[in-house]
C-alpha cells in the first residue's frame, strides 16, 4: 500500500461541513487490533467478550480476564475501548455452561438477564474490568440486551461495589439498544446511563420479529427497515436529553449507505468489522451533515426498507 492511502485510512471521518463522526472496529483479540488501526479504526467500538468462553471451550477465571482486558487496551495505546459484558443466550450458546434448554432462547435468560441470575459469571467479569481500569486500562464497560431499568439499576448496583473494592477509578457503563423497549424509553434509560450502542442486529430481529439467522427471511431482516431508523431517531433523541453520546455496532454501520443514514440520524460514533472502515469513513467524507440528515429525514418517512435503499443513488463501490 502506498503512503498516500495509508494516509487516507488514517484521516478522521469528517463531513464536509466539519461534522465528526467517531469510528470504532468490532475486534476481540489484542492481536486484531494492530489490523483494525491499519484500517483506519480510532478504537474498539465493541469487543465481544464471548468469544472467550467460546475459545477456550471453559470459563476463563477472573485473572486471565482482567489480562486479557487490559492486553487488548495496551495494544490501543489509550485509544477507547468498549468491552461488552457477557452476552449469552439466543444466537450465542456455551455449551461448557451448560444452561437449560429453552422453548424461545431469543426471548429466554440472555444478555444481562443471564448476567443477574449468575453473579458466579457477572461479578469476575465486573472485577476483572475494574482491576485493568486500575492498572490504568482506559475503558468502557457495556451491557447487552438491557430491556429494563432494573437491569441497569442491579447491574449498576454491583459494578459500583466492586469498583469500590478494587479501588478503581469511575469507568463509563453503557448499554446496548437491541430490544425495542430500550429505544422508546431511551429518554428515561439516559439518566442512569453513560452512553448507548445500538445493536442493530438484534434491534432488527426484535422490531421485525425475524429471527436474525433464519434461512428463508435473510432478506426481511433488514436493518434499514424505516421501523429500526425510527428506533435509531428515539434513541438518539432520548440521550440527548440527558447529553449522552449514542453508537451504532451493529452490521448497518458497516455499511456506507448504513453508515450515512445513521450519521443523518444523530449517531456520533460507528463500530464495525475492519475491512468495512475505509468505505464507510469514505462515504462520511463525501457528504455534508446537512445532506445526511436530510437523506435520514426522507428514508424515515419511507414506507419499506427496499424504498429507503433505493434512496442510495452513489454509485457502487469499485465503480469509480
Ligand atoms: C447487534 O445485535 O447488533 C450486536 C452488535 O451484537 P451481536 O451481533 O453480538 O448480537
Ligand atoms: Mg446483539
Amino acid at each position: 500500500r502506498t503512503a498516500a492511502e495509508a494516509a487516507e485510512r488514517a484521516r478522521p471521518a469528517v463531513t464536509t461541513d466539519g461534522h465528526a463522526v467517531e469510528i470504532g472496529a468490532n475486534v476481540n483479540k489484542p492481536e486484531q487490533v494492530a489490523g483494525a488501526l491499519d484500517q483506519g479504526a480510532e478504537g474498539v467500538g465493541l469487543m465481544r467478550t464471548e468469544f472467550l468462553f467460546l475459545e477456550s471451550g471453559r470459563t476463563p477465571s477472573e485473572d486471565e480476564q482482567a489480562e486479557g482486558y487490559a492486553a487488548m487496551a495496551a495494544a490501543l495505546g489509550g485509544r477507547p475501548l468498549i468491552v461488552r459484558a457477557l452476552d449469552i443466550g439466543g444466537d450465542k450458546q456455551v455449551p461448557h455452561l451448560a444452561l437449560p434448554v429453552e422453548q424461545n432462547p431469543f426471548l429466554g435468560v440472555r444478555g444481562t438477564r443471564l448476567l443477574l441470575r449468575r453473579p458466579d459469571l457477572m461479578e469476575p467479569q465486573l472485577r476483572a474490568l475494574y482491576r485493568a481500569a486500575a492498572g490504568g486500562a482506559r475503558l468502557s464497560i457495556m451491557l447487552p440486551m438491557i430491556t429494563s431499568l432494573g437491569e441497569i439499576l442491579a447491574v449498576r448496583a454491583a459494578a459500583e461495589r466492586i469498583r469500590a473494592e478494587v479501588g478503581a477509578p469511575a469507568v463509563p457503563l453503557g448499554i446496548m439498544v437491541e430490544v425495542p423497549a430500550a429505544a422508546e424509553m431511551a429518554d428515561v434509560y439516559a439518566a442512569h446511563v453513560d452512553f448507548f450502542s445500538i445493536g442493530t442486529n438484534d434491534l432488527t430481529q426484535y422490531t421485525l420479529a425475524v429471527d436474525r439467522q433464519h434461512p428463508e427471511l435473510a432478506a426481511e431482516a433488514d436493518g434499514l427497515h424505516p421501523a429500526v431508523l425510527r428506533l435509531v431517531r428515539r434513541t438518539v433523541a432520548g440521550a440527548a436529553v440527558h447529553g449522552r453520546w449514542v453508537g451504532v455496532c451493529g452490521g448497518i454501520a458497516g455499511d456506507p449507505f448504513g453508515a450515512a443514514l445513521l450519521v443523518g440520524l444523530g449517531v456520533d460514533e460507528l463500530s464495525m468489522t475492519p475491512r468495512d472502515i475505509p468505505a464507510v469513513k469514505a462515504r462520511i467524507r463525501a457528504a455534508s451533515k446537512a445532506d445526511l440528515a436530510a437523506l435520514a429525514e426522507t428514508a424515515l418517512a419511507c414506507a419499506t426498507a427496499d424504498e429507503v435503499r433505493a434512496l442510495d443513488t452513489a454509485p457502487a463501490e469499485g465503480a469509480g
